[in-house]
């Protein structure tokens, strides 16, 4: 595990080169939108893909879950924030129009093992591989959904200026 400097504008989109034609095959449309004053961050590049590959594999699951084979669509966007105390930060978003996550399981899927996939569709480590990862890297994780309207992981991460 290596920490290096990422930039957000470099990176995610060559993560999503990886899942461009499963995302196709699927029907499933993704867009990004990475503001240009989004700032980089410090974290293992290879353990930020798992991140993004795990949030962006559950985005297609929902929408495909939800829509077919058609209608399904997953934003991915980045942009630069402030903390309580002014210090910038990057906040990363993946949001899809699928399921959807059920109130009672809010407080449940990032717990490892807690899958609402079929036996053998899923492990239900991912999200909790990812919030490791996400705290690994100092920053933070959470997710607000709407059941039948869709779902946002948001990523929260001290911008690379402030860390000394
Ligand atoms: P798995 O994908 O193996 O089930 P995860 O830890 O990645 O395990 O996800 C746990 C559970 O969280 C999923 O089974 C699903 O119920 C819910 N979930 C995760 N991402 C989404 C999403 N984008 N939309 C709806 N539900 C989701
Ligand atoms: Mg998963």
């Amino acid at each position: 595990v290596k920490h290096t400097i990422l930039d957000p504008g470099k990176v995610i989109p060559e993560i999503l080169k990886l899942v461009e034609n499963s995302a196709h095959t699927s029907g499933v449309e993704i867009t990004t939108r990475i503001d240009e004053d989004t700032p980089s961050f410090m974290g293992d590049p290879g353990r930020f893909q798992q991140v993004m590959l795990n949030l962006v594999n559950n985005a297609i699951h929902a929408v495909t879950s939800q829509h077919g084979a058609k209608g399904g669509a997953i934003e991915i966007s980045a942009a630069q924030t402030r903390d309580d105390e002014g210090r910038a930060m990057v906040d990363i978003q993946v949001k899809d129009n699928g399921c959807g996550i059920a109130p009672e399981h809010m407080d449940k899927i990032f717990s490892p093992f807690f899958t609402t996939k079929a036996v053998g569709r899923g492990t239900g480590l991912g999200l909790s591989v990812c919030f490791g990862i996400i705290e690994s890297f100092g920053g933070t994780m959470s997710v607000d959904s709407r059941p039948g309207e869709g779902t946002v992981f948001s990523i929260q991460l001290a911008a690379h200026e402030n860390q000394s």
